[in-house]
């Protein structure tokens, strides 16, 4: 039976209330007045229900698709303006005890070198990572107990952030690692990380058990408890995902707001953060084994509706995807992207060497400095800020700031001051030139006349050398 409030993963996505909802979005597709009350109404910035959004999902009206892909990105622009946050993947380990069937690192695959970073290695692939420009990180590896413990990945972050190369620094980690108990999300709180990030992969639990055959991640219920967990542990900023490609993409997308209702009702925070992954080919992986992909069409609709039904929530989008797809769902709500990545162990500071340990074959090429000056071209703000989980703003405080709209007068100096910190010290010529007239340009749209007098006054400091201003 579905209950929102329950602590158990079969309650809170429930089966049963996904399947209805899918039926009640297939028959009321071509609701016209239905989908217009729902588009008008979701304009107050409030969001939608699951049940909601599966509707305007499954809309076939081409009149009114083309009403929310517009609203979606007025919502877009309302919470984020132009800043799109940016962030690169550093992996550990690729050791991996689990049978995820569409992953690389899964324990059968014999032909996968596998690697884990040495401390001293970690530290020469930070400072490559701040070499680029970079300031937050999303940590991944795979589950295992003996080589990669949760001494390890503590260890691992307090090297991280204890490295200050030039101007350089990480300042804030993020956490992608399997489900675990609370007693180590807690550790992992107190080792200072920002989100903890987990993928559902799939919210149908048959799929999932045929996914998911061995190791521990096969565990349904404990997999999709672990938000739970982590918040009870006492953390407040975590971040959902699907694998699109596994599963029937109308399924997961119900169930991933599922989730993110049951977080809101009880643990009293939503998702930080929702990504948005799509399958990609792999060492040992065939993305046609999997008959589920979705093409970009699909692909839009999703970001446009979520941005919808949770304003609120940051969406995250890797390199797995292209360039051209990348600059399509931009606009219509994602706020977070990578950029420079290496999705195999050591990549970073080995660029070059031939090592097949990667995760997933990278389909957005191009350097850090490339993606920052597309982003300035296409005249969205890159920014490197970290400020808010360091001024303790996360969870509802940080959920407050942005329902009150108060965010423009921290976001938007903090993403224009960190942009100026990356022209300084790592942008090409021609970046550079960019971003000064996009500094220049978006410094205006502050509306706090004393904030913006103080932001420009560091901006001004920046050029004398200061650094790590924040609001
Ligand atoms: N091992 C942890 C786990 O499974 O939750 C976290 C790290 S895992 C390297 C990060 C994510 O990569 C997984 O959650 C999965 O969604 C994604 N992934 C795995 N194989 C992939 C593939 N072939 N293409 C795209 N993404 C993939
Ligand atoms: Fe291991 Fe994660 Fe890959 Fe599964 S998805 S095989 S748990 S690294």
């Amino acid at each position: 039976m579905y209950d929102i409030m329950s602590k158990k993963a079969e309650e809170f996505i429930s089966d049963e209330e996904i399947l209805d909802t899918l039926a009640y979005a297939e028959a009321n597709k071509s609701n016209r007045e239905l989908i217009e009350g729902l588009i008008e109404r979701a304009k107050d910035c409030k969001g939608l229900s699951h049940r909601e959004a599966a509707v305007l999902l499954d809309c076939d009206i081409p009149e009114l698709n083309e009403k929310m892909f517009t609203l979606a990105k007025e919502i877009k622009e309302k919470f984020y303006g132009k800043r799109i946050v940016m962030f690169a993947p550093l992996y550990l380990s690729n050791y991996c005890v689990n049978g995820c069937t569409y992953c690389p690192y899964h324990y059968k695959n014999k032909h996968i070198c596998r690697k884990k970073l040495t401390q001293e290695e970690i530290e020469r692939e930070v400072i490559a990572l701040q070499d680029m420009g970079h300031k937050r990180l999303a940590l991944e590896m795979g589950e295992d107990p003996v080589n990669n413990p949760l001494e390890y990945l503590l260890e691992s972050i307090k090297t991280i952030y204890s490295i200050k190369h030039k101007n350089g620094a990480i300042r804030r980690v993020n956490v992608n690692i399997a489900a675990t108990t609370v007693e180590d999300y807690r550790k992992l709180k107190e080792a200072g990380i920002g989100t903890y990030i987990l993928f559902q992969e799939t919210y149908n639990k048959k799929a999932y058990e045929e996914l998911h055959p061995t190791g521990p991640k096969s565990n349904y219920a404990y997999h999709t408890e672990a938000m739970d967990r982590a918040m009870e542990g006492g953390i407040d900023d975590v971040g959902c995902g699907v694998l699109f490609g596994l599963n029937l993409y109308r399924y997961d997308f119900v169930g991933l707001l599922m989730h993110a209702e049951h977080l809101e009702a009880a643990c009293g925070v939503g998702p930080h953060t929702i990504s948005l992954p799509r399958i990609r080919p792999a060492e040992d992986i065939n993305p046609d084994d999997f008959n589920n992909a979705i093409d970009d069409d699909t692909f839009a609709k999703i970001v446009a509706v979520l941005r919808i039904a949770v304003p609120y929530t940051g969406m995250i989008i890797s390199t797995r995807e292209s360039k051209k797809t990348r600059e399509r769902v931009l606009e219509l709500g994602v706020s977070q992207i990578s950029g420079g990545s290496r999705t195999s162990v050591g990549g970073y500071a080995d660029e070059g060497e031939e090592e097949n340990s990667a995760q997933f074959d990278v389909e957005d090429r191009r350097t850090l400095d490339e993606i920052v000056n597309w982003l300035l071209s296409l005249g969205y703000i890159p920014s490197f800020c970290t400020a808010c989980y360091r001024e303790g703003r996360t969870g509802d405080r940080f959920m407050s700031l942005v329902k009150s709209g108060q965010i423009v007068n921290c976001c938007q100096p903090n993403a224009l001051m960190t942009l100026k910190e990356y022209l300084e010290d790592y942008a090409s010529g021609d970046t550079k030139v960019k971003g000064a007239a996009v500094i220049k340009r978006e410094i205006e749209r502050i509306t706090n006349e004393k904030v913006k007098e103080i932001a420009k006054q560091h901006l001004f400091d920046m050029e004398g050398g200061m650094r790590d201003f924040r609001f």
